[in-house]
């Protein structure tokens, strides 16, 4: 199936609800059906709220239709220059290409740090609902410093809406400024971009950007061939002034990029990594290393990544042991939320709630937040568990 067949509504990807029958009606089987629906149904409400963190989510890709046209008005860009033209209706796309050029257009109504600030306090709105208690969001700086927006205008946006979500809600968050390699002639750079070595290394020496919540880098490679070698000095440099590293790998990228993102870069957690699964070899890989997946089950469905979800390798690679998280990605433009993600994997992947307490368990553990930060969520898991009394 084509990703533009997949449609774009959150719902789609729900299994129905099957219909109310009169009680005088029910065989065996029905009442069976009906035991398995209110299970669902509370194991729903159990991911829903238990204690967690979201630690893949670009907040470009958290800019919702509403937003990037309050964004496009305050700023004088007219409707006209805008691909998506109605702030009422979800964005629509064909595929990876579509989306990608969808996402980087839409870019150009972030111009001001209040426009940072806002996009990234409405996700914290909206994590807070799904209780999300920490985030590490991605921020893609090439985006925007290629149109003259200052790094320190990005960077002081973001975290500035970080503090607040963190004294107005208790929500903590970090930072990870993402780098691109395209495997071109200009590797990670375009026309108009800093170096981010160069970029890296004027964030640490302006005192007036705000250091505290960036916690590492990540990156994407466009390149299958030769995955992350432009990269690498970055990711070497980022290291050395004491930054978290990531990767995307093993999405967009086959199985090899998972093996490259380990080796090569060394990163602390691998962004997707679910075409491990094609590699036994990288799949041990990931196992011995235990390196962390941040798994975006939707995301890879409606990217067209997988057919749909039951094709998935989610519960493959947890039976195979790797260290999973469950993350939106880019919940604006996948249509889907966090929550979206676990009810899905519930309703069509049949996740237990055994296995719902353990990725949200791993989220907490593999995030950068601080030992203390991990040590109250982690209570504060054990807590919401022993209350939530309903008989799974
Ligand atoms: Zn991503």
């Amino acid at each position: 199936m084509t990703p533009s067949l997949l449609g774009s509504a959150a719902n789609r990807f729900s299994v129905k609800i099957l219909p109310s029958s009169p009680s005088s009606c029910f065989s065996p089987a029905h009442r069976r059906s009906f035991a398995q629906l209110r299970n669902t149904k509370a194991l729903i409400q159990y991911a829903n709220r238990i204690p967690k963190a979201e630690l893949h989510v670009h907040v470009e890709g958290t800019l919702y239709p509403s937003l990037l046209h309050r964004f496009a008005n305050r700023n004088g860009i007219p409707t006209s220059a805008l691909q998506h033209k109605d702030p009422q209706t979800e964005y629509e796309f064909e595929g990876y290409s579509g989306f990608i050029d969808l996402y980087s257009s839409n870019c150009q109504v972030l111009v001001n740090e209040p426009d940072f600030y806002e996009l990234t306090r409405d996700y914290f709105v909206r994590a807070r609902q799904q209780g999300i208690r920490h985030a590490e969001v991605f921020c893609d700086p090439q985006l925007h410093t290629r149109r003259g927006v200052p790094i320190s205008t990005i960077i002081n946006g973001i975290c500035n809406a970080m503090d607040t979500a963190e004294t107005e809600m208790g929500v903590s968050g970090k930072l990870i400024l993402c780098y691109f390699e395209d495997g071109g002639p200009h590797g990670h750079r375009r026309k108009g971009e800093m170096d981010p070595i160069e970029e890296l290394r004027s964030v640490q020496e302006d005192p007036n950007i705000k250091k505290d919540r960036l916690a590492g880098i990540g990156g994407y490679s466009y390149d299958p061939n030769a995955p992350y070698k432009q990269l690498k000095p970055v990711y070497e440099y980022a290291r050395s002034v004491g930054l978290k590293t990531v990767v995307h790998a093993g999405e967009y990228g086959p199985a090899s990029s998972v093996r490259e993102a380990i080796k090569t870069l060394r990163v602390d957690r691998v962004d997707h990594g679910v075409r491990s699964a094609e590699d036994l070899t990288v799949l041990r890989l990931v196992e011995r290393t235990k390196t962390p997946l941040t798994v975006c089950p939707l995301s890879n469905v409606r990217l067209g990544f997988y057919e749909s979800l039951q094709k998935h390798p989610l519960r493959m690679l947890m039976q195979g042991g790797c260290l999973l998280t469950l993350n939106s990605d880019d919940p604006a433009y996948i249509g889907a939320s966090l929550s979206d993600n676990f009810r899905s994997c519930i309703e069509q992947l049949h996740l237990s709630r055994g296995e719902i307490k353990t990725l949200a368990i791993n989220s907490v553990d593999v995030s950068f937040a601080s030992d203390a930060r991990k040590e109250a969520i982690r209570q504060e898991i054990e807590k919401y568990d022993s209350s939530f009394n309903m008989n799974l």
